[in-house]
């Protein structure tokens, strides 16, 4: 590692890559190095790497391969983990990272190769919870109620997750023996439930998270808060679920 004034000053850039050829191959690290130009985010970098796939002792490796897709920090599909931290690699500038850059696959995802993992999981989470307004499309139905503004104020935060997985991979409730569905898909029942026209699928959304892997299977180690990029409030989102599905337990139970 080196000190911010000594990266400042670089003229090269080094860069470990924990690659991988294919979702049953072994994992293996690979170091290139490659020119410094100001203003380069990780992104620039992994271009460089496929115009010019040399590895630092002069090997030509096959391209390193890499999602991306909006380059704006909205889509989350270059989600990976940058020197030891989830996130985004479009907005990873690289003067403020430090030397060598060390990137691996997002984890808690299966790698489909190199830097690509596949967040499957969390899209079927999300459909387990029904993340979403049932609207078919087919007729006009005019303007929704308005929300309270405070509470659309609240839920405007939680709006903004993209659906990056950072908080999944750091969450050590998320892995082989667990069917968590995460921080993200509770956080979005949260949104819909708040929702004037949302809230009339509350009960189906509570009870999916009443399941096996529902809100009870958190661990509260709150990692998920730290790695979000976009702030949502996930655990107090997650206690605000876990208040509606008491409720709706206790409601089940009393009316079946
Ligand atoms: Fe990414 Fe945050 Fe959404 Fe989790 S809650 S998927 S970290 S944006």
């Amino acid at each position: 590692m080196v000190s911010g004034m000594q990266v400042s000053q670089r003229t090269e850039i080094n860069v470990e890559i924990l690659r991988r050829d294919g979702s049953e191959a072994k994992p293996y690290r690979q170091h290139f190095r490659i020119p410094y130009r100001p203003g380069m985010n990780v992104i620039s970098v992994l271009m460089e790497i496929q115009v010019n796939p040399v590895t630092a002792d002069g090997k030509t490796v096959a391209p390193v391969v890499w999602d991306c897709s909006c380059l704006e920090e909205v889509c989350g599909a270059c989600s990976m983990f940058i020197c030891g931290r989830p996130r985004q690699a479009c907005s990873a500038l690289i003067d403020q990272l430090p030397d060598p850059i060390i990137l691996e696959p997002l984890h808690k995802f299966p790698v489909v190769r190199d830097l690509v993992v596949d967040r499957q999981v969390m899209f079927d989470n999300l459909k387990r919870v029904k993340a979403w307004i049932h609207i078919d499309g087919t007729y006009p139905i005019g303007s929704g109620p308005r929300m309270n503004e405070k509470i659309r104020e609240k839920m405007y935060a939680i709006s903004k997750c993209m659906t990056c997985g950072c908080c999944l991979s750091v969450c050590p409730q998320v892995n082989d023996r667990s069917a968590f569905v995460g921080a993200a898909p509770i956080a979005q029942v949260r949104l819909f439930n708040a929702h004037p026209t949302g809230s009339y699928m509350k009960s189906e959304r509570l009870d999916a998270l009443l399941e096996d892997g529902g809100v009870a299977a958190c661990g509260n180690a709150q990692n998920c808060v730290r790695a979000c990029p976009k702030q949502v409030p996930l655990a107090e989102s997650i206690a605000d679920v876990g208040m509606q599905t008491t409720l709706r337990a206790a409601k089940r139970f009393l009316f079946g």
